[in-house]
């Protein structure tokens, strides 16, 4: 294996460039050529890629998002898009790819390798959801931000005896709103994993308010619905002050965590060892704390459901 390219996709997360530096390091290391495809399938398609150098991703460890860009590109669901892509990287004698996404980046990856390019998958996003391993690069830089805006809110929140709700994002998934609401002590978590009854929830909070609780943190996943909706209903069933705040593309960003930039450096090496022995076709992920690779086919397609006993644990201690 003399050529290799390396490229993110899907949504941007923090520890795709420390992935990217990894992989291009580990590769020259190697004696192996890469090159980085700008705004994952479309740069592909278009063509956009530039050769990589170890010095091309100096300064970029410790910063978020991603160097390369990153977009989504409806041409590449079509076989015709895919083809134009795959025939791109053979005429630059390219034999493997690095794909850096979430669930839908990797479905594209497996897709390409029907087409005789050897694929080998990174978890990428922060939204937790890759099925096959425990944590994806920029989860934990995405929490932690998170837990910093809790903690921000329960300052005001006891200053005025407030319901706080709050919205964090996970698409589908609860992960980053059971996880935060855990470590950062909400009174309430909504994830969309499990059944949400407004009803039962305005009647938690007036009771919980006359047990002694001086203020409520709301932690509500994108995927149950609008923070501003349930807001509403809150104050309108309890009458107690209630404020929302939508936290946004703020979790997207930042420098990641110590945590995440290991994970990223960690996989990368991976990722790059088994395109050079000859394994494709796998998601490298984390179970138990050990690098383990994942058939592409088995990881797609079905998103990692929740856990259930830490849904538990964040309610029993938010009594
Ligand atoms: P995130 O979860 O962070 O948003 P993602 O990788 O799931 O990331 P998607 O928008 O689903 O984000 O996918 C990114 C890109 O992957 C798409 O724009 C498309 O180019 C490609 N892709 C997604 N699904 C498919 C598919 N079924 N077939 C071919 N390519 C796909």
């Amino acid at each position: 294996l003399k050529r290799i390219a390396v490229m993110t996709s899907g949504g941007d997360s923090p520890g795709m460039n420390a992935a990217i530096r990894a992989v291009v390091r580990v590769a020259i290391h190697e004696g192996v050529e890469v090159w980085g495809i700008y705004n994952g399938y479309a740069g592909m398609y278009e063509d956009n890629m530039i050769k990589l150098e170890s010095r091309s991703v100096g300064d970029i460890l410790h910063r978020g998002g991603t160097f390369l860009g990153t977009a989504r590109c409806e041409v590449f669901k079509t076989l015709e898009g895919r083809q134009k892509a795959a025939e791109n990287l053979k005429r630059r004698g390219i034999e493997g790819v690095i794909i850096i996404g979430g669930d839908g980046s990797l479905t594209g990856a497996q897709l390409l390798s029907e087409l005789g390019i050897a694929v080998v998958g990174l978890p990428g996003t922060i939204d937790n959801d890759i099925w096959g391993t425990d944590y994806t690069i920029g989860f934990d830089t995405a929490i932690n931000t998170v837990v910093e805006a809790i903690n921000k809110l329960r300052d005001t929140a006891s200053s005025h005896g407030r319901v706080m709700v709050l919205e964090v994002m996970g698409r589908n998934s609860g992960w980053i709103a059971m996880t935060a609401g855990l470590a950062g002590g909400a009174e309430q978590i909504l994830i969309p994993e499990m059944t949400v009854n407004l009803d039962e929830l305005c009647s938690k909070l007036s009771k919980s308010r006359d047990t002694g609780k001086k203020y409520s943190i709301v932690v509500v996943a994108e995927g149950v619905g609008s923070a501003v909706t349930i807001g509403d209903k809150i104050a309108k069933d309890t009458g107690l002050d209630t404020r929302v705040s939508v936290l946004g593309h703020i979790q997207r960003g930042g420098s990641p965590s110590v945590f995440d930039r290991i994970l990223a450096s960690t996989l990368a090496e991976h990722a790059v060892m088994a395109l050079i022995s000859g394994i494709s076709n796998v998601l490298f992920g984390s179970k138990n704390g050990a690098v383990v690779a994942i058939d592409l086919a088995d990881a797609i397609g079905h998103k990692r459901t929740i856990d259930t006993s830490t849904f538990r644990l964040a309610t029993l201690l938010s009594k």
